[in-house]
């Protein structure tokens, strides 16, 4: 099947980071997504002030919109160049710290304190450490997943969200035969079966 052509295919942490450094990052949305405005009262459903989660964040504009709608927004992401150049291109100053539960991993914080991203590995993670999440925008995040990690990846993100959360997740459908990811072919039926 389409799905079965993509299930040994790997992208390392380190051919991200050289995505980064090489600015291979076609990926990147300057003008924002549209169907994360058009989606926006699904995942806010009438509530302010939310915890939001960026997983593979990158240096995505849409953690810049919601945190001036009010919201808190916390990603991850390996690349810490991704992570610096979100904070330089919003004029955002920003701090650095460790944190203590990861080794090696830093948390780049805004001096408003409304947006921390992570830079470590997601897998990382866990609700004692990042608390649990009101909602998630996750746009090239379950698709950059590699195909081997998707089980692992989806029981985490369940772990970090609150009950009564929301969740918008972005996929592409296309013939994975022409094109071996990412962001790979996630087909419905995988979803379900993933996220219940
Ligand atoms: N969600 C962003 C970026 C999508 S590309 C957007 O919409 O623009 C996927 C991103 O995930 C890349 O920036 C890559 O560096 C990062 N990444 C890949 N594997 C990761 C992992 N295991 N943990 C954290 N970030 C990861």
């Amino acid at each position: 099947s389409d799905a079965e052509s993509q299930k040994e295919r790997v992208v390392t942490e380190e051919e991200w980071l050289q995505k980064w450094e090489m600015d291979n990052i076609g990926f990147h949305k300057e003008q924002g997504h549209p169907l994360l405005q058009k989606y926006l009262d699904v995942l806010l459903n009438g509530r302010s002030g939310l915890r939001i989660f960026f997983p593979l964040c990158g240096k995505a504009v849409e953690m810049k919109w919601l945190a001036d709608m009010g919201h808190n927004v916390v990603g991850v992401e390996v690349s810490e160049q991704a992570v610096k150049e979100f904070f330089s291109e919003h004029s955002l100053p920003y701090c650095e710290e460790p944190v203590p539960e990861i080794s090696g991993a830093k948390m780049f914080q805004s001096t408003s304190g409304n947006i921390s991203l992570y830079c470590c590995s997601i897998y990382d993670l866990s609700s004692s450490i990042v608390g649990k999440f009101d909602g998630v925008w996750d746009r090239g995040a379950l698709v950059a997943v590699n195909p081997c990690d998707r089980q692992r990846y989806a029981s985490l993100m369940i772990n970090l969200v609150e009950k009564n959360s929301s969740y918008l997740l972005v996929t592409v459908l296309y013939d994975a035969n022409k094109h071996k990811g990412p962001p790979f072919y996630v087909p419905e039926s995988e979803i379900k079966s993933l996220f219940g």
